[in-house]
């Protein structure tokens, strides 16, 4: 039987309907989360990326602003942008587009930013806070990930997970959740012996990697939900061939745009996955909805007790 498709456009729109309704009861209640966002130069890719998130907000009601500092800045005056941010009340979240420009410590930044406003969860003390199982910001890939198990009523407590990649954006914080919520998790890499043997034990197998379906049928256990985070811009005809061959759309999009995007899981998959995510529309809008989450969440966190006031003094 083909795998059910976990629709990630339909998850991650329930999930911003749900942000942009407390939202407009805390803008009732006289205040509103906000976000700014730094993106550094003039890279296309980020700039999509940065469009994106910026339109998020508008359709939430949260309240963002854009700094764009030309791709010549430095790391002193990034750090002083960040530390304004950080002063600032009526900011709640600061995400710092990724990547930086080579001249600029990257890790300088980001360890600026206060980890109260670190929507983006990187920041080590969010980090510690996660494996400690104590409230803090969570990566929004993983975090999209488990409300995509969540929401489709996929189990993950006392089941194998396998993650196969171990990045700290991805990898590292998807196993950590899934620990958290008490799957037995095993986490891959490209030094992994026997990959496909691993990933045969799994319940639950997530797969970012980045490489164009490399998670073929004899990787995957019959039935098991799979979660394809990976985003590959497939643009070779032979590649194309080996993934998307007698697929008339998918040949119909190559053909007028030159390429066409696949995840890290094989097509062939979903004819014996029991659960899997479609790319695109699977993990990818997930991460801004869950970015919108965040804000909000950090909002709370930080404001929770001025919203209380607020409602008080209006009752
Ligand atoms: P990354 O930092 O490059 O990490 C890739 C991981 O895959 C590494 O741990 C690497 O192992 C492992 N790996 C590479 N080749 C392998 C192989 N042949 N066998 C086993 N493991 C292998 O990538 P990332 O940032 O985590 O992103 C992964 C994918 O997710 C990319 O396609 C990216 O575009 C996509 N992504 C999507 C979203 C979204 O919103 N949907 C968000 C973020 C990322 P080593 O550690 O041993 O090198």
């Amino acid at each position: 039987m083909a795998a059910t498709i976990l629709d990630g456009n339909k998850i991650a729109g329930d999930i911003r309907a749900e942000v942009a309704s407390e939202v407009k009861n805390l803008v009732a209640a006289g205040t509103r989360p906000g976000l700014a966002v730094v993106l550094v130069g003039n890279n296309p890719a980020s700039e999509i990326y940065v469009r994106g998130k910026v339109k998020a907000c508008e359709e939430v009601g949260i309240y963002s602003e854009k700094h764009t500092p030309p791709d010549t800045v430095s790391t002193e005056e990034l750090l002083e942008l960040v530390h304004d941010l950080n002063r600032r009340d009526e900011i709640d979240g600061i995400l710092v587009q990724l990547p930086l420009p080579s001249q600029v410590d990257s890790k300088k930044v980001l360890i600026a930013v206060d980890p109260a406003k670190d929507v983006d969860g990187f920041h080590p003390m969010n980090v510690g806070f996660l494996s400690t199982q104590r409230p803090g910001l969570v990566p929004c890939t993983p975090a999209g990930i488990m409300e995509i198990l969540k929401r489709s009523n996929i189990p993950v407590a006392g089941k194998d997970a396998v993650v196969v990649g171990r990045s700290d954006i991805v990898g590292k914080p998807s196993a950590m959740l899934l620990i958290n919520g008490n799957a037995t998790v095993t986490v891959c890499h490209s030094k992994t012996h026997d990959l496909p043997g691993v990933c045969r034990r799994a319940d639950i197998l997530v797969a970012a990697i980045g490489r164009a379906g490399m998670i073929t049928r004899d990787f995957v256990k019959p039935g098991a939900a799979i979660i394809d985070v990976g985003m590959n811009k497939v643009t070779e005809r032979a590649e194309f061939d080996r993934l998307f061959a007698g697929n008339a759309k998918r040949e119909e999009t190559f053909r007028t745009k030159g390429s066409t995007l696949v995840g890290d899981v094989h097509p062939e998959v979903a004819a014996i996955a029991g659960a899997i995510t479609p790319v695109p529309g699977g993990v990818g809008p997930l991460t801004i909805a869950m970015l919108m989450a965040n804000t909000l969440r950090a909002f709370r966190l930080r404001r929770g007790s001025q919203v209380a006031q607020l409602a008080g003094e209006r009752a």
